[in-house]
């Protein structure tokens, strides 16, 4: 990626070095098939998200490049407010878009501020801990993201007074900095601030800078807004039949009226049309259905289970889920309506019993099966007493086989967002290896095709110093490559020592062609690297072979 480089004019006037701060090379459409690999539906979300987030940071990168010479004076932040109930992925999707974008992302909570009564104070902690996400440099932390979660909770309710008052005070307070406003960088009159300050002089000699602006900093507020849906069907009812009539042919039940949301309706909910004017971005996010949290379970990047895995496997314990077994987790997890957040607690509760006993028992695997699910004290006794069933281990087998074709379906349905993201031709044969690099590393599958990548790399880098040190150019066919990434992967060595085995076998006959024929370009198919002797023999052969 090309460093963007910041003239001394840049627009924050103090000639601050601006480089390798941010990926802004990315075009949304990248941005948006990275969350594909992650985040299940949200389709409408993470296509909004991916553009604005996106922009911002471009026009943030396109202002400072053009410094002092451009006006900016109209910049309108692309904050975003995002409505949806709880675990369905909406701090999950700004945190990975803050990575991949490569900002410092902090989370705050709205219902402490009316709750605190310091507005100003604690919207200034937040962006003084955006300068401690980003290790103390202010020039990162001034194009972070924060989050502001519960916001709905700030909403006044009308017709009230009391509290209302001082919700509306929060608005108020709030509008300067998601505009832009200095914070002082030291908390005042804190003793260690000051010390701070200080050894930062003495280690530098230069004076730590003291204020941050939060002119470029994006925010992200979001909440369940519950009664917002009222408020817009009776906006949409008053406005006519005509409107009505296409939402009625649709199915009412199934109808998410928050889509129909506008300003209006943000307003009638309680919120100052000044403080809605700061947000202009609003994305709906959907609830979850048992078809999203199994596909969440499907998901080889899915922490949820990722993490279970790993808890057994610090136990030496292989954990491995059968397909109708994550049905019915997320047919559980789906009653208690707390969207992904669920499907934790149920896969927690379902699993702790066998995570205590396991261990002492020495077992090595656990498939999760379906019975399992539905009584897990049952299935602990039965376990124990048939640990020694010689059944299990073809059970086991045949989990691992669902546990493949599942990872095959998620990737393939995702093709082009894996793909994009690695710049590798994704071929059956290199989605097994990365299966194979994810199982036997826990990596998600998304590292593991990068570790793959890499790997591949490594190849076409022994092809050159090859070249440069022998003379003749070696290139490995496409399925010669395979067939060395699957060895290497399941021997665990290292691309230049097993390359090195395979072409020192194979160099003296070279040699001895090129001797003969003058030919100095070898393409080397996979047998050569399965039977280099015999690959050797027959090349020889025909070379010497009177004609
Ligand atoms: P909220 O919407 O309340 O901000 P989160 O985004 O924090 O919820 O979701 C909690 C966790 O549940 C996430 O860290 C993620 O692991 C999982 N999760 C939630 N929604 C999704 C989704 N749509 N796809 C995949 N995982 C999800």
């Amino acid at each position: 990626m090309a460093i963007p480089r910041f003239g001394t004019q840049a627009r924050s006037g103090r000639g601050h070095n601006h480089q390798a701060l941010i990926n802004f090379d990315l075009n949304p459409e990248d941005l948006e098939s990275y969350l594909d690999e992650y985040v299940i539906g949200q389709a409408e979300a993470k296509a909004v998200l991916a553009t604005k987030m996106c922009t911002h940071f471009r026009r943030v990168r396109y202002m400072l490049e053009k410094g002092s010479r451009f006006n900016d004076a109209g910049f309108v932040k692309n904050n975003v407010i995002m409505i949806g109930p709880t675990g369905v992925g909406k701090t999950y999707m700004v945190k990975l878009l803050a990575q991949k974008l490569g900002v410092p992302f902090v989370k705050g909570d709205a219902t402490k501020f009316s709750e605190t009564g310091y507005v100003g104070g604690d919207v200034e902690d937040l962006i003084r801990d955006l300068v401690q996400e980003a290790d103390g440099d202010v020039e990162r932390a001034q194009f972070g993201i924060v989050y502001l979660d519960e916001i709905d909770k700030i909403a006044s309710s009308g017709n009230l007074i009391g509290p209302d008052v001082s919700r509306t005070g929060v608005q108020r307070a709030l509008l300067k900095p998601l505009e832009e406003t200095e914070v002082d960088l030291r908390v005042p009159h804190d003793p260690v601030s000051q010390l701070e300050a200080i050894e930062y002089y003495r280690r530098t000699g230069q004076r730590k800078r003291r204020t941050i602006n939060t002119r470029y900093i994006l925010f992200v507020v979001s909440g369940a807004f519950s009664g917002l849906e009222e408020i817009i069907k009776k906006r949409l009812h008053k406005q006519g039949l005509g409107f009505m009539a296409e939402v009625a042919s649709k199915n009412e039940a199934e109808m998410n009226y928050l889509r129909f949301v506008k300003t209006e309706d943000l307003i009638a909910y309680g919120f100052e049309s000044e403080f809605v004017g700061r947000l202009p971005v609003i994305t709906i996010f959907d609830p979850l259905t048992v078809e999203d949290l199994y596909a969440i379970l499907c998901n080889p990047n899915s922490a949820v289970i990722v993490n279970k895995k790993r808890d057994f496997r610090a136990y030496g314990i292989d954990l491995v889920f059968e397909d109708e077994a994550l049905k019915l987790l997320a047919e559980q997890a789906e009653i208690e309506k707390t969207g992904a957040r669920a499907l934790v607690r149920v896969i927690e509760r379902v699993l702790i019993p066998f995570e205590k006993r396991l261990p002492s028992v020495g077992a090595k695997f656990l498939v999760v099966t379906k019975e399992l699910v539905e009584d897990p004290q049952a299935w602990l006794s039965h376990l124990e007493n048939t640990l020694r069933d010689p059944s299990w281990e073809g059970r086991y087998q045949k989990a691992l086989e669902q546990e493949t074709e599942r990872i095959k379906k998620f990737v393939s349905e995702r093709k082009k967002s894996f793909s994009r993201g690695h710049n590798l031709k994704l071929t059956p044969e290199r989605l097994e290896l990365a299966i194979k690099l994810h199982r036997r590393d826990d990596l998600d599958i998304h590292q593991a095709l990068e570790e793959l990548f890499i790997l591949l790399r490594q190849v076409k880098n022994y092809e050159r110093s090859f070249e440069r040190r022998s003379g003749f150019k070696v290139t490995f066919s496409e399925e010669a490559v395979d067939r060395i990434l699957k060895h290497i992967i399941e021997m665990d060595q290292g691309v230049y020592a097993y390359c090195d085995r395979i072409v020192n076998l194979l160099e003296y006959g070279l040699r001895l062609i090129n001797e003969r024929t003058g030919k100095v370009n070898f393409v080397i198919p996979p047998e050569a690297i399965d039977h280099p002797e015999e690959y050797l023999n027959r090349l020889i052969r025909q070379t010497y072979q009177p004609k």
